[in-house]
């Protein structure tokens, strides 16, 4: 278990930039020499966020141990450079889950099982399982206090604090404060009752993140002082900031970092050193040149918002890149279902220096995308295919290149002539006995590059590619590995990489002779258990870069360390501009 915890909880409004208030602060400690980790706390019912609508509640994350998770975990690990366990996403779901579990299995006999004790009580052990090993541990609660749900974890924040003493746990407040047009000035009331919200559960907030279009003024700062009764350096002003991880920097202009380890009654063990990050977010900040990409996706509409959240993961690794390449990245929204004329795809796509197709379920847009692939292939644009994009730039080179009319994913054409894309003999056998949740892909898998591909230059380039060892410490340290699909571990490579995935169809192995002997390489596969290989990726011979993956390289990209196929992609774009 950790030494100290640092709770962070929202106020007045969701969305206030909790995920990067957390995120920041595990930034700067561990600046400070101290060993991070983070937990998020969901406090919905859903055991995990592999079936919640994305572009409802934005990207799942899928951690390397294969799990569908908060897309704040994808935060922490963009921030802190690490990557963190499934275990370390909790939800109310889970946490019920288990005392059920538990009940049935007799190990409370004679107890009444109830929410007091026994909720709070599980919540904390699950902190005490994730926090192992590192000096301080983050726990975000999602929500916003006030909320019914929060409520059960609220308390075991409480508890926690009476079992290892008020100095080893600090409580951050993240509130709102809004400027109502009318009257144009910064209001604190909403975050007056949300510090009185907290009082009710005998939460103080050490520190309050004051979270606004502007900066907060000295007479905000004192009114809030007085009304939480803290001393008015532990009130951190927080303005809107375009470039995320230039928040971690804005703490520190206010010694962020210090007042926290004193409140937890730590000494710094290192001199902070931000020169690399602030190298980067000044070149994300005020790039020499930019390029243009076109995100060929899915957007829905929340009744007048089009939120773009659902590729998150997507847009910084692009980000992340640029910053790698002294290039700023344009993230254009393209909306795959206004691109199934092929006639307007030039119109449409022609400006763009590249263009990706993340990845996606269902058959919305799809015809769209294929178009936007074809244009990509065939006015040598650079193309980045994740995931589905993978899929369906085989199915485009099916249709097109093959004369394979009527290719499809048996995912949108169960009938079609040409299943270059389907379900796995193997999966069809798991689906048929058990259920359906456990027939994806998920998490890390290793693949085998072609030394001559594009992709495995980039990986050499980025110190990406793993040692056997590397790749069995990896899945040793996955709890899960052994219950996920196909894992194998490799024999000894000088090409293995690791990457994330997500999925349920493959590349129907079928076909693979056929697209290797006409210019589709595959770059990258892995090996199942039975011996069939899995193409992991693929490109195409004499396009300067056409380069797509099953995997999801979005989830193994941090600012300090971008995603070689993210890096190759923007490389291509800037030549090409
Ligand atoms: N729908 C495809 C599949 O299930 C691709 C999934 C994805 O892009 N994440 O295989």
């Amino acid at each position: 278990m950790a030494d100290k915890f640092v709770v962070v909880i929202g106020g007045v409004i969701s969305g206030v930039g909790k995920g990067i208030a957390t995120s920041s602060i595990g930034k700067i400690l561990k600046e400070f020499g101290y060993n991070i980790t983070a937990v998020k706390i969901d406090p919905y019912i859903n055991y995990d966020a592999g079936t919640l609508r994305p572009t409802e509640h934005g990207e799942v994350w899928v951690t390397y141990d294969g799990g569908e998770v908060d897309q704040d975990l994808g935060n922490y690990e963009r921030f802190l450079g690490m990557h963190l366990p499934r275990k370390n996403n909790i939800t109310t779901g889970q946490v019920y889950d288990k005392i059920i579990k538990n009940e049935r299995q007799g190990k409370y006999l004679g107890e009444t099982v109830q929410f007091i004790p026994h909720i709070p009580n599980e919540i904390i052990h699950r902190i005490k399982v994730a926090s192992q090993g590192y000096d301080i541990c983050l726990i975000e609660i999602g929500g916003t206090v006030g909320d019914y749900e929060n409520i059960p974890f609220l308390f075991a924040m409480k508890s926690l604090e009476k079992q290892f003493s008020k100095d080893n746990v600090l409580y951050v407040l993240v509130t709102y404060m809004p400027i109502p047009s009318n009257i144009g000035e910064m209001k604190t009331k909403p975050t007056q009752q949300a510090i009185k919200q907290l009082n009710e559960h005998g939460i103080f907030p050490d520190i309050i993140l004051c979270r606004g279009e502007k900066p907060l003024d000295t007479v905000r700062r004192k009114k809030i002082e007085i009304y939480a009764n803290i001393a008015s350096q532990y009130v951190i002003s927080a303005p809107d900031e375009k470039v995320l991880y230039a928040i971690p920097l804005n703490f520190e202009k206010e010694n962020l970092g210090k007042k926290v380890l004193q409140k937890l009654k730590l000494t710094p063990k290192k001199k902070p050193d931000f020169s690399k990050w602030k190298k980067l977010v000044n070149v994300i900040k005020s790039p020499d040149k930019s390029v243009e990409i076109a995100m060929v996706g899915k957007y829905v509409n929340i009744g007048e918002f089009s939120l773009k959240d659902s590729y998150i993961s997507v847009n910084q690794s692009l980000e992340h890149a640029g910053a790698h390449l002294d290039t700023g990245v344009n993230i254009n929204w393209i909306e795959a279902e206004e691109l199934e004329d092929y006639d307007k795809v030039n119109e449409m796509l022609s400006r763009y220096d590249g263009i990706v197709v993340p990845g996606g379920f269902g058959s919305k847009g799809v015809e769209g995308k294929i178009n936007a692939i074809r244009y990509a292939r065939e006015n040598k644009i650079p193309y980045l295919g994740l995931c589905y994009g993978l899929q369906l730039a085989v199915v485009e080179y099916a249709r097109n290149v093959l004369g394979m009319k009527g290719a499809n994913t048996t995912e949108i054409d169960k009938n079609t002539p040409f299943p270059v894309i389907d379900i796995l003999e193997s999966q069809k056998r798991l689906m048929a006995k058990s259920n359906y949740g456990n027939t994806m892909r998920l998490g890390s898998y290793c693949a085998y590059l072609d030394k001559t591909s594009y992709i495995f230059k980039y990986y050499k380039l980025l110190n990406r590619v793993k040692t056997i060892e590397e790749v069995h410490d990896y899945y040793r340290k996955d709890e899960n590995a052994e219950k996920r699909i196909g894992i194998v571990k490799p024999e000894e490579s000088s090409t293995l990489v690791l990457e994330r995935h997500r999925h349920r169809y493959e590349v129907n192995p079928d076909y693979i002779e056929k697209f290797e002997k006409s210019g589709l390489t595959i770059a990258g596969y892995h090996r199942m258990k039975d011996g069939v290989k899995l193409v992991e990726f693929i490109e195409i011979e004499g396009h300067p870069y056409f380069v797509a993956t099953q995997a999801h390289p979005e989830f193994e990209s941090s600012l300090e360390n971008p995603s070689p196929m993210f890096y190759g992609f923007i490389d291509s774009a800037k030549k090409i501009k």
